[in-house]
């Protein structure tokens, strides 16, 4: 089999270029301006979804369009289905691009631009691997569901309206990560600690809860000590305006700082987190307040130890903890927490531990909570038929041991119970997705095509 569909896939590599390069034309950012009922993600999403079915059925697929915001190209029969989730929409072109971004254009062995890698490129290959199997004369004894969304940059309410009225699959796999495979996912929860309005101090950090602020600053009464690891700073040195902390309290103010080192938030070990430097600080400089007491006690704690929430998983790894948002202002106090969890545990079990080491005056309140499946745990078993047979197709095709991954972060898989990321970046390939350039290279095309149409082969025989 294997054989006869590398030529197979051979000879549809001129067609399944130009399609992948018709999409790629199709600016499918979300766009507000152009939302409509008909058009719930906006004009290029919608056609880009349109194309998608146009592609499906000249290929010979049924089509779905579920509500304008997803679908699924189909064929085969029997009770269960095998799913291949992919996307169509993209994150905005960015800066940096030697050519336009939606240019589609193949050249120097790549095709290139905004969604090529990330999805729209992988998505395809995936519906060319079944037309392969389609030529051979291979009958499916499942139902192969190629679904797409159009919101997984966003907020993924494809998902959630797809499967408002569409079946859940047996299993299946979204080539929207990395190979080999991606057995587990850890689960993403954001605390909020909340605490009293204060005069005493102004303090600010981080844009986004999943990085690792590397500077932190506050506003403390003039007459206290700076102690280390903070540094007196001139209001003229920092670049964010005094505006963002709001009118000031009454009286001599300064200003002072903490470097830390940024880094992922899934990845906290890596990084040094300033607004912790930040709260040490200013609880030697005698700033009194629950939220100083709390963190400076709290210290830095990468795998949540000093909470007591340092659970560890034997595939799936050790808790995370990134403090990574900071506002204290004249109407706000709080910090926002990027935790990612291991499997088998529970937000509730985490938000009451945190509880039992806040001081009084402190509250914590999850911003995701338990029925949100999009952002818990996955974890699919190493014996499990999906990752037996996936294995085997990358171990055949590549010559090269499918090791089974583990992360810290969100892949498309987590809307779909018994679903991994399989592709489409092979170890050792920059990783361009959101990129600049971004590009997908012919030979891995190629390669990744006959990888999907094997695994699809196995998984449905
Ligand atoms: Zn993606």
């Amino acid at each position: 089999m294997l054989n006869k569909l590398q030529g197979e896939i051979k000879k549809l590599m001129p067609e399944m270029i130009e399609s992948i390069s018709e999409m790629i034309k199709i600016p499918s950012v979300e766009d507000p301006k152009t939302q409509s009922p008909e058009k719930p993600q906006g004009e290029g999403c919608y056609r880009a979804l349109m194309k998608m079915e146009e592609i499906s059925r000249e290929l010979g697929f049924s089509f779905k369009n579920v509500g304008n915001v997803a679908g699924h190209a189909e064929w085969g029969s029997g009770d269960e289905i095998v799913a291949v989730l992919g996307h169509l929409d993209v994150v905005p072109a960015g800066t940096g691009w030697d050519d336009d971004p939606f240019s589609g254009k193949v050249e120097d062995g790549y095709i290139w631009g905004r969604g090529a890698l990330d999805d729209k490129g992988p998505t395809i290959a995936c519906l060319y691997a079944q037309k392969a199997l389609m030529n051979l004369g291979f009958k499916p004894k499942k139902r192969i569901r190629t679904i797409v969304g159009t919101a997984e940059e966003t907020n993924w309410k494809c998902m959630t309206a797809y499967f408002n009225s569409e079946e859940i699959p047996t299993y299946g796999f979204t080539p929207d990560g990395q190979f080999p495979i991606i057995q587990s996912e850890k689960g993403i929860l954001h605390l909020e600690i909340h605490g009293p309005l204060t005069d005493k101090f102004r303090a600010f950090a981080g844009e986004r809860a999943n990085v690792v602020p590397n500077r932190a600053f506050a506003k403390v009464p003039a007459g206290l000590k700076v102690e280390a690891p903070l540094e007196e700073v001139k209001e003229a040195d920092l670049a964010e305006p005094e505006a963002l902390l709001g009118p000031s309290p009454e009286g001599n103010f300064k200003f002072v700082w903490a470097k830390g080192l940024e880094a992922h938030g899934s990845t906290p070990q890596l990084g040094h987190n300033a607004i912790i430097d930040l709260f040490i600080g200013l609880d030697k400089m005698g700033v009194q307040h629950p939220m100083v007491q709390f963190f400076a006690k709290v210290g830095h704690s990468p795998d949540g130890a000093a909470l007591d929430i340092d659970f560890e998983h034997e595939i799936a790894g050790k808790l995370s903890m990134n403090p990574g948002v900071l506002r204290v202002t004249q109407d706000q106090c709080k910090v926002t927490i990027d935790i990612r969890y291991p499997y088998g545990v529970t937000i509730e079990e985490i938000v009451e531990r945190v509880k039992r080491h806040l001081v009084p005056g402190l509250e914590v309140k999850p911003l995701s909570v338990g029925g949100d499946t999009t952002k818990a745990p996955l974890l699919v078993e190493s014996d499990h038929p999906l990752i037996q047979n996936l294995q085997k197709a990358y171990e055949e095709v590549t010559g090269e041991e499918a090791k089974l991954l583990a992360i810290g972060g969100g892949t498309y898989a987590k809307a779909i119970p018994n679903t991994v990321a399989f592709g489409p970046e092979f170890p050792g390939e920059p990783m361009l997705a959101h990129k600049a350039n971004e590009r997908l290279s012919l030979e891995s095309l190629e390669k990744m095509t006959l990888i999907y149409a094997y695994a699809i082969y196995l998984l449905s025989k």
